[in-house]
């Protein structure tokens, strides 16, 4: 539990959320919740404990709630946004899943994120009003993860990743760095990861990925190298469907000073559009990530690249919070897909999704040629 960062007042950054439009070009500060709903059970753990005194230090309002079920939940996406709980997760939210092709296992130290990207992928994901919920029982969540080593299916069955060990991937659900100065909870999983004998001596590796910047406390962590931090980029003209996350070059600053203090790292390219421009824009991202990482001894580099798709549900939701968004999401121009458990997702026509995956792949043997790409989607 590191120290809070110099104050900005309460509700800030949930400010910059565009509600029709472009996100303002402002330098990014750190969110603080105008409102902070606690549990009783939550309050007796030391880090929920711990994450409502540092909200209360940054002037959240701190309610105390009577009993353990969340009551008082906003219904507006504003105030919801604005909003953060601290409960204590139940034996089944702290179970981990299964979660290919990213990783092995899906834990969660939260739900919910303070940015604003018109297309995220949260909105076809979590039910109910968008408020961030941050768990209490940190330690009982990072106990499931030992037991299941070596039972992942992901990177046992990819010989190119079988020395990371088994995998856990901390940002399914949430944009983990985006609440740290409040929770420290991805603090605390660092050093757990770092801590080899916590595995009993076999390789794991703690995965996530963030479009926050705020590097500057997980520096001097004992990592070990056994976490991949990775930065979820996209093209200079994506920028404006992502209101209250850090400009693309405050994201690269921080793969730079992450890598310099021994983390692995990654770029999770996404979501890949076919924005106006859009083979030069992407060249020139990973042209920047390159000199970003450049001089950096051994970054180990990923690269994951993601295109866009939503789901019915989620343009549904997506289109209640940002109703004047200018985010394509029109079946028209897609293709339908079925998932693995019967559901529809609309994805871009094979033509430009072939086209767009030969200029990605191209630029990253280019400018990045000791990288390894994971996958493709
Ligand atoms: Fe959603 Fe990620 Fe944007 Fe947060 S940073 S709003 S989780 S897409």
């Amino acid at each position: 539990i590191g120290p809070a960062p110099a104050a900005p007042a309460a509700g800030a950054a949930a400010d910059d959320a565009p509600a029709s439009g472009a996100a303002a070009p402002r330098p990014w500060a750190p969110w603080v919740p105008r409102r902070v709903l606690v549990t009783p059970s939550a309050l007796g753990w030391a880090h929920g404990a711990a994450v409502v005194e540092r909200a209360a230090a940054l002037g959240a309002e701190i309610v105390r709630l009577k009993a353990d079920r969340l009551t008082g939940l906003p219904d507006s996406y504003r105030d919801a946004k604005t909003t953060m709980a601290v409960v204590v997760a139940s034996p089944s939210r702290r179970r981990p899943q299964p979660i290919p092709p990213s990783a092995d296992w899906r834990f969660d130290l939260a739900e919910g994120c303070p940015a604003h990207c018109q297309y995220c992928y949260l909105a076809g994901s979590l039910a109910g009003p968008p408020i961030i919920r941050t768990y209490a029982n940190l330690p009982e969540i990072l106990a499931e993860l030992p037991p299941l080593i070596g039972q992942g299916s992901v990177t046992s069955r990819d010989p190119a990743r079988a020395a990371e060990g088994t995998t856990f991937e901390a940002s399914c659900y949430t944009d983990p760095l985006g609440i740290e100065h409040l929770t420290g909870a991805l603090a605390e999983a660092i050093r757990f990861f770092g801590r080899t004998e916590a595995f009993g001596g076999a390789p794991a590796q703690l995965r996530f990925t963030t479009k926050f910047d705020a590097v500057a406390p997980l520096l001097t962590l004992p990592h070990g190298r056994r976490t991949r931090i990775r930065f979820s980029v996209n093209a200079r003209a994506a920028e404006r469907f992502e209101g209250g996350a850090p400009r693309m070059p405050a994201r690269l600053a921080a793969l730079r000073a992450v890598a310099l203090a021994g983390y692995r790292v990654g770029l999770t390219v996404a979501p890949i559009m076919p924005l106006p421009d859009w083979r030069a824009e992407y060249d020139a991202l990973l042209r920047d990530a390159a000199a970003a990482l450049q001089g950096v001894p051994d970054p180990d580099l990923t690269v994951e690249l993601i295109t866009h798709r939503f789901t019915p549900g989620s343009r549904e939701v997506l289109q209640g919070w940002y109703p004047g968004t200018k985010l394509e999401m029109d079946e028209a121009q897609r293709v339908r897909k079925t998932t693995k458990f019967g559901s529809t997702k609309w994805v871009y026509p094979k033509p430009v999704m072939v086209q767009m995956r030969e200029a990605l792949e191209d630029g990253v043997a280019r400018h990045l040629p000791g990288a390894r790409i994971l996958y493709w989607t």
